[in-house]
């Protein structure tokens, strides 16, 4: 079901502008209109979910495929491309702004200017590591 007032259903439905590379029946791939570097992308499921807190297997699977494809294409293309980034915001807390999922893949070279912003704590003990690890074992379905 398409969202009202959703920028990416509406590019979608055909109703908003995009610079469409990609379009098979669960997916849609289209250029970010503010890029980190030229070619930078967005690989979105066409069935609006806003976060991935219940995501669908099949289209999370068909996501990452598309990005995967998407990522050959950029470096292959003739773009300027050293490497590649996949970047995708869960969340507001997460940098994510806007609500239907999407995954960004954008092409890296040296000096291309982006940089991640290094934080948190560092060096936990790893015993601090196996703590968490065994929750995360225990919260996995
Ligand atoms: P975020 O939710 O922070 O992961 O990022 C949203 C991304 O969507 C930003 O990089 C925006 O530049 C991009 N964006 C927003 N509106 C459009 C649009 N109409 N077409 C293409 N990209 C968009
Ligand atoms: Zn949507």
């Amino acid at each position: 079901m398409a969202q009202h007032n959703c920028i990416f259903c509406a590019i979608v439905a055909g109703a908003a502008p995009a610079s469409v590379i990609h379009d098979d029946a669960a997916t849609l791939a289209f250029l970010d209109i503010n890029p980190v570097t030229p070619g930078h992308l967005l690989v979105i499921p066409k069935r609006h979910a806003s976060t991935l807190a219940n995501p669908d297997p099949a289209d999370g699977a068909r996501l990452f495929v598309v990005a995967m494809q998407a990522a050959a294409a950029l470096r292959s293309s003739g773009l300027r491309c050293e490497g590649v980034n996949f970047f995708l915001a869960d969340g507001e807390a997460a940098g994510q702004e806007v609500f239907h999922v999407h995954l960004h893949v954008f092409p890296r070279f040296a000096g291309d200017g982006f940089r991640i912003v290094e934080g948190g704590i560092a060096h936990p003990s790893r015993a601090d590591l196996d703590a968490i690890a065994s929750r995360l074992r225990a919260a996995l379905p």
